[in-house]
């Protein structure tokens, strides 16, 4: 006998798509249109919404049947229609320094890196936004492989799920609310594979979820975005997201920058510092970070580190050096040390803060502009990366 047919059913507005659906990644939006296309009554998705929220970003659980504040009939349909699921961890990798370094696998078959780099102070998830990258930074190892495809918001904020389940630090249920200690995992920057505002919807929701205060609870002052310099979607991150900004600026003239971040070609660096001038007060938040690579000979000399501060003014900032990390074939050399030295002297004694990064799980390949998922065959040309650079 078929099953009678309800109101409910013949009303439905919504439909959900075939196979079961993941609710990670959903928005709280999203996760009520989802469990309404259930056939959970209007009048209590927004309850439901919350007690399920909680459960999988605040106490991490994966499993419908732990879900105890919800009906057994209730927890057996969502375990009917829908799963919790992260990316695959393929291998994970421990450095000598603590740096760790997972390769995760995503649907298609294809991988992505995720780096957690514990500090003194903190904890920083370094995540990826795509697996490859669209643009050809010549001194990146990513910008050297093909974009396959961007990340979903699952996949964004599995990521940080995932590395949570590593670290232990999602809190036991019953005692407590976890917020006791000092968090293993507290600060994400999107510095990994990819160029997020390339991949801004998908960013911005994985982020909204992860900043959620019923969850992961990261306030949007710990989640650094560093973008290339897609100045298009710069107000939009400081409007849609809030979270504090990099920007990879290496180098401080545009016959420079076109060689090095090509993208300057299409928002050369006068451009890019108008949307960089007003971010700080659309997102209210204080200072922007220029990231500035350091290559020998190409942009390291101590007029480059003058024009650098002429170019800031007036743009609250802080000024992060990052000491060239090689890669196998890579066309650039790391500058000295003394020269590293005497640049980021100049830029201080202007008034700038200026950290040296210093290179993290080097010995695992997991330091900046190193990831690359090895196993991706589709690779650029060198004919390709050359036009691109300006370099052919
Ligand atoms: N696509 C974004 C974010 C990922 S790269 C962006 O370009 O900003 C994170 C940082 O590492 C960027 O500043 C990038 O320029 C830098 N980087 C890339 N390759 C590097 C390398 N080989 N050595 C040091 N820094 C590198
Ligand atoms: Fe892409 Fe950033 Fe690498 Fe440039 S530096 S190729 S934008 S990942």
């Amino acid at each position: 006998m078929t099953a009678p047919i309800t109101q409910d059913v013949l009303t439905l507005p919504r439909k959900l798509p075939e196979g079961p659906v993941n609710l990670i990644g959903l928005t709280r939006a999203g996760l009520r249109e989802a469990l309404i296309a259930a056939g959970t009554p209007e009048k209590q998705a927004k309850m439901r919404v919350g007690q399920i929220w909680q459960w999988i970003y605040h106490w991490g659980v994966r499993d419908f049947a732990a879900m105890t504040n919800l009906a057994k009939d209730y927890r057996a349909m969502l375990a009917e229609t829908f799963v919790i699921s992260l990316p695959e961890v393929v291998t994970r990798q421990v450095s000598d320094d603590g740096t760790r370094k997972y390769l995760v696998r995503i649907a298609g078959g294809h991988e992505v890196e995720v780096v957690y780099i514990p500090e003194e102070d903190r904890g920083t998830l370094c995540i990826s936004s795509q697996v490859g990258c669209t643009l050809t930074c010549s001194f990146c190892h990513t910008g050297t492989q093909k974009l396959v495809r961007n990340l979903t918001p699952a996949e964004i904020v599995g990521q940080v799920m995932l590395a949570r389940d590593d670290l232990g630090e999602w809190p036991e249920p019953g005692t407590g609310t976890g917020e006791a200690g000092p968090r293993l995992l507290s600060n994400i920057v999107l510095m990994g594979m990819g160029e997020p505002l390339y991949n801004f919807e998908n960013v911005r929701d994985a982020m909204k979820i992860v900043m959620d205060p019923e969850g992961i609870s990261l306030s949007r002052r710990r989640i650094t975005l560093s973008t290339s310099g897609v100045v298009p979607e710069i107000a939009r991150t400081a409007e849609e997201i809030g979270c504090l900004l990099a920007v990879s600026f290496h180098a401080t003239t545009d016959e420079v920058r076109d060689r090095l971040v090509p993208i300057n070609k299409r928002w050369n660096i006068e451009t890019l510092l108008g949307a960089l001038r007003d971010y700080p007060r659309l997102s209210n938040s204080e200072r922007i970070t220029f990231e500035y690579v350091m290559l020998k000979g190409v942009n390291d000399s101590d007029a480059d580190a003058k024009r650098l501060v002429k170019l800031i003014e007036g743009i609250p900032a802080k000024i992060n050096l990052i000491p060239f990390n090689e890669w196998p074939g890579a066309p650039y050399e790391r500058s000295d040390r003394q020269r590293i030295k005497a640049f980021a002297d100049i830029i201080y004694k202007a008034g700038y803060a200026s950290p040296i990064r210093t290179p993290r799980g080097e010995d695992i390949m997991a330091a900046c502009g190193q990831l690359k998922s090895a196993t991706e065959r589709a690779r650029k040309s060198r004919a390709e990366i050359a036009a691109e650079a300006g370099l052919g």
